[in-house]
């Protein structure tokens, strides 16, 4: 029932940042293709699978995303099946939605929120850079948004930049 339509035009493609999360990627697509994807549902509902996109952007993957509604939107998209399960949280890995955590390092030499930072497993600690995540903005003290709404790499709230934010992150004692 879900097959997506051969003939139906595709949304063409939007190549991943690497270690990028699928809340961060689905944000940047939908602003790339805002014209087909004007809000947080469209794509779920281009592909025919509901409202789940939007769940993914908050970080909520309860149910877990099946491999019919990654095939239907890879194919939508024009991405590899396996590109787009890589930005998924990683199997045996518990996710901590929130807080939203922010390695500015990292951030740095990418610009897109990683998984990775959301596992709960993980001491609060970015295992690259031996820093600790911050949890929310160091100047303002606002959470974070989630990774589909940052649009220009700064607090929502004060517009601090991400990549300032790295001289607020501890390093860690452990490994030091
Ligand atoms: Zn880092
Ligand atoms: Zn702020």
């Amino acid at each position: 029932m879900n097959q997506p339509d051969e003939n139906a035009p595709r949304l063409g493609y939007v190549e991943p940042l690497e270690h990028e999360s699928i809340s961060h990627y689905l944000g940047r697509l939908r602003r790339f293709k805002a014209n087909s994807l004007p809000s947080a549902y469209s794509l779920g509902q281009a592909a025919g699978i509901g409202a789940v996109t939007a769940r993914w952007e908050k970080l909520y993957f309860n149910p877990f995303p099946t491999e019919e509604e990654l095939g239907v939107i890879a194919h939508l998209i024009n991405l590899d099946s396996s590109r787009f399960q890589a930005m998924l949280p990683h199997r045996g890995m518990t996710l901590q939605p929130r807080p939203i955590r922010l390695c500015g390092a990292c951030y740095s030499e990418v610009p897109c929120h990683r998984m990775e930072w959301q596992y709960k497993d993980v001491v609060a600690v970015c295992p690259h850079h031996n820093l600790r995540f911050l949890e929310r903005c160091p100047s303002c003290k606002r959470p974070f948004q989630i990774p589909a709404l940052w649009t220009d790499g700064k607090c929502h709230h004060c517009g601090m930049r991400f990549t300032s934010m790295v001289k607020y992150q501890e390093r860690s004692k452990k490994n030091g």
